[in-house]
């Protein structure tokens, strides 16, 4: 999936939890979601964070691959850990949330992913083609969504 789409996943996802949670700043909740929601395609240097980070996209992509140890279940929830060890619960569930939106969309995709890798191969994939018209119509719709909740948020 494209930078777009999981903004807009990852935002919808923060948006969603804040119906559940509470939290004491919402912009820094939502921030954190959205950011969790790009950073796992920081192991391909020429994804839009990758191109920003090279420093760091390069190397990731050597060590883990594409789509390999970032696109786990182990990531999301050492980031969850590294947040409670700093008394910040909330922070970390936003955290959580908006990587976990990332494997959830990206699952979504032909490519999928192997989220117990590399404990276990098993791979979960489905049918939308990356940057394909399918794939704008779900953006589409989840911005919508978005707006939607941004305005019956506030
Ligand atoms: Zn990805």
């Amino acid at each position: 999936m494209m930078f777009k789409t999981h903004l807009a996943f990852g935002l919808f996802a923060g948006l969603l939890s804040l119906k559940f949670l509470e939290a004491k700043n919402i912009i820094i909740f939502l921030s954190l979601a959205s950011f969790f929601a790009v950073f796992p395609d920081i192991d391909e240097k020429s994804s839009k964070i990758g191109k920003r980070l090279k420093f760091l996209s390069f190397p990731i992509g050597i060590i883990f691959g594409h789509r390999g140890m970032f696109h786990t279940v182990y990531l999301p929830i050492t980031i969850f850990l590294l947040f409670l060890m700093f008394d910040n619960p909330i922070y970390g569930i936003a955290a959580f949330i908006g990587y976990f939106s990332h494997l959830l969309t990206d699952s979504l995709t032909v490519h999928g992913i192997r989220p117990f890798y590399p404990l276990l191969n098993w791979k979960i994939k489905s049918f939308i083609k990356t940057n394909s018209i399918l794939e704008f119509l779900l953006f589409l719709l989840i911005v919508a969504i978005d707006f939607y909740g941004i305005l019956t948020y506030i």
